[in-house]
C-alpha cells in the first residue's frame, strides 16, 4: 500500500518505546509518536529501583533516553504531535496527528495516562505557580520552603521523599486513614524527619489567586468536619492518573474510568490495533510491565501483517 505505514505507535513511554525496538528490529520502520508529555511517566520521576537490569537503579530520564537511541538505531522513526482523531473503522486506518493525516495498516496505544487533578477551580488557577503534579519538575523552586503533597499512594510518597531534597518540610496530606502506598515506600516516609502526615484530610481551597501564588491551603477533616487553614508555599499532586484515550471515542472498549479493554493482553477489538502500558493497565502500571505490554503489541503488529501475506 503506498504511503501507507506498516505501523504507527502512539505514546513515547516505556510501552512505545518497547514497542519502537521489536518493530524496529522485525524491519517495520515503525513511526512513533511522542506527544506533549515525551517520554511518559518514566521522566518525570526520580531513580526507578524495580526496573530488572539496574542493581543500583537507573534515573527514569535516563532509561527513556536509552529506549529512545535503542528504538532509533534499529530505524524507528519520531514525529512530535498530538494525536486528534483516529478513524478505526476504515482500512487502513487514518490517524490527524497535529497538521498531519497519516494512514496505517497497524496501530499501537501506547499514550499511557495523565496526572489527576482535584477539581478545585483555584487549584486550576494556580498550576505552575505553586500548583504541580511533577515534583520532579518544580520541586527545585520551592527551596527552603514548606511544601504539600496530596495522595495516599507510591507517587505521594516518592514525590515527598524527592521534595524533602528542597523544602524544610514536606506534609502528606490523604483523604483516608489507610494508605494505599507499597510498605517500603511508606516506611521510608514515615520514618524521614522532614515528613509530617495529615490523614482523613481534604482540601477544599488553596489559596491565594489574588496573589498568583500558593500561600495555604483550606483544609477539612473528614472525620471531625473541622476546617482550618494550612501555611504552604507549594501543593503537589500525587493522586493517580487518567488513561489517554478519549480520542479513539467510541471505536474502543473503555472501562467505567476510561482505561482500554483489550483482551489476551494486548487485543483491542479491531483487528490491527493493539492497546499497551498505562492506557489499559490499572492493575499493575509498572515500567516493566509497560515494557511487557508493549513486546506483545510489537510481536502481534508482526503476526497480523505476516498473516495478511506481507
Ligand atoms: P494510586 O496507587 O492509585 O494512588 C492514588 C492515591 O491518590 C490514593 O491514595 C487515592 O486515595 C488518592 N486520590 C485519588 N483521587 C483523589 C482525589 N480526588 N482526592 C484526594 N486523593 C485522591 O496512584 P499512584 O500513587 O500514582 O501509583 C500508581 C501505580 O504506580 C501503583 O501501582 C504504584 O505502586 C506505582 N508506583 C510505584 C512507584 C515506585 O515503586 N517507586 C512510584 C510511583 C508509583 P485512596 O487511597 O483513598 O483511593
Amino acid at each position: 500500500m503506498e504511503n501507507v505505514r506498516k505501523t504507527i505507535i502512539i505514546g513515547s513511554g516505556c510501552a512505545g518505546l518497547t514497542a519502537a525496538i521489536y518493530a524496529a528490529r522485525a524491519n517495520l520502520k515503525p513511526l512513533l509518536v511522542e506527544g506533549h508529555e515525551p517520554g511518559g511517566q518514566l521522566s518525570l520521576t526520580t531513580l526507578v529501583e524495580n526496573f530488572p537490569g539496574f542493581p543500583e537503579g537507573i534515573q527514569g530520564p535516563d532509561l527513556i533516553e536509552n529506549m529512545h537511541r535503542q528504538a532509533q538505531r534499529f530505524g524507528a522513526e519520531y514525529l512530535t504531535g498530538d494525536l486528534i482523531s483516529a478513524d478505526l473503522k476504515n482500512y487502513p486506518f487514518t490517524l490527524k496527528i497535529g497538521p498531519d493525516t497519516l494512514r496505517t495498516e497497524t496501530l499501537i496505544i501506547a499514550s499511557g495516562a495523565s496526572a489527576r487533578w482535584l477539581g478545585l477551580p483555584s487549584e486550576m488557577a494556580l498550576i505552575g505557580h505553586g500548583v504541580s503534579s511533577c515534583a520532579t519538575c518544580d520541586g527545585f523552586f520551592f527551596r527552603d520552603k514548606e511544601i504539600v503533597v496530596i495522595g495516599g499512594g507510591d507517587s505521594a510518597m516518592e514525590e515527598a521523599l524527592f521534595l524533602t531534597r528542597f523544602a524544610t518540610k514536606v506534609t502528606i496530606i490523604h483523604r483516608r486513614e489507610h494508605f494505599r502506598a507499597s510498605k517500603i515506600m511508606l516506611d521510608r516516609a514515615r520514618a524521614h524527619p522532614n515528613i509530617q502526615f495529615l490523614p482523613n484530610t481534604v482540601v477544599a481551597d488553596v489559596h491565594d489567586v489574588s496573589k498568583n501564588e500558593v500561600t495555604g491551603l483550606r483544609l477539612r477533616n473528614v472525620k471531625t468536619g473541622e476546617s482550618w487553614d494550612f501555611p504552604t508555599s507549594a501543593m503537589f499532586l500525587g493522586i493517580g492518573h487518567i488513561p489517554n484515550a478519549k480520542m479513539f471515542g467510541d471505536q474502543l472498549d473503555v472501562d467505567q474510568d476510561g482505561y482500554l479493554l483489550t483482551r489476551d493482553y494486548v487485543f483491542t477489538r479491531v483487528p490491527g490495533v493493539y492497546a499497551c502500558g498505562d492506557v489499559q493497565d490499572r492493575r499493575y502500571r509498572q515500567a516493566v510491565t509497560a515494557a511487557g505490554t508493549g513486546c506483545m503489541a510489537a510481536l502481534e503488529v508482526e503476526k497480523f501483517l505476516e498473516a495478511r501475506g506481507e
